[in-house]
């Protein structure tokens, strides 16, 4: 199973990725069904890992295409999850689309964190760059 960031942001042109509702800083990287609430990576295991209930929390990741509305499906030619307009739009475009395998997108428990280390899609949230150390190739002639 493949999520991809950033493949389908190039189509979707400039449109800004709807923020976190909690921190309002980053882009938000799922919605949390029983809160009604989208949030960032951080804020999810913040909130979520807060207390013992929460964990019983659906969530599903944000749609791929346009980052504006949690996924509904995942198409599986596509390999990636889509909101309800986006699905309708890309699937009613040709009638090759229309024959793709889309399945209900699977809403997660756990920390969107332990499984984000799988998937692109930890760029979503734009995490603190670590100083990549300088490589010296040491060239001897
Ligand atoms: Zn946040
Ligand atoms: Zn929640
Ligand atoms: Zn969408
Ligand atoms: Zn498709």
């Amino acid at each position: 199973m493949g999520i991809r960031a950033g493949g389908w942001r190039a189509m979707a042109g400039g449109l800004v990725a709807k923020s976190c509702d909690s921190c309002k800083n980053c882009a938000a990287a799922l919605f949390c069904r029983a809160d009604s609430a989208f949030l960032c990576l951080t804020c999810d295991a913040k909130i979520h890992a807060a207390n013992k209930l929460a964990t019983r929390h659906e969530r599903v990741w944000m749609c791929e295409v346009c980052e504006q509305a949690p996924a509904s499906v995942t198409c599986k030619a596509d390999a990636a999850a889509l909101c309800v307009t986006c699905d309708a739009d890309i699937h009613s475009a040709n009638p090759l689309a229309r024959r793709h395998d889309r399945v209900p997108v699977e809403p997660f428990f756990d920390s969107a964190e332990s499984i984000i280390v799988k998937t692109a899609a930890a760029l979503l949230c734009r995490l603190p760059q670590f100083p990549t150390p300088k490589r010296h190739r040491s060239v001897s002639h």
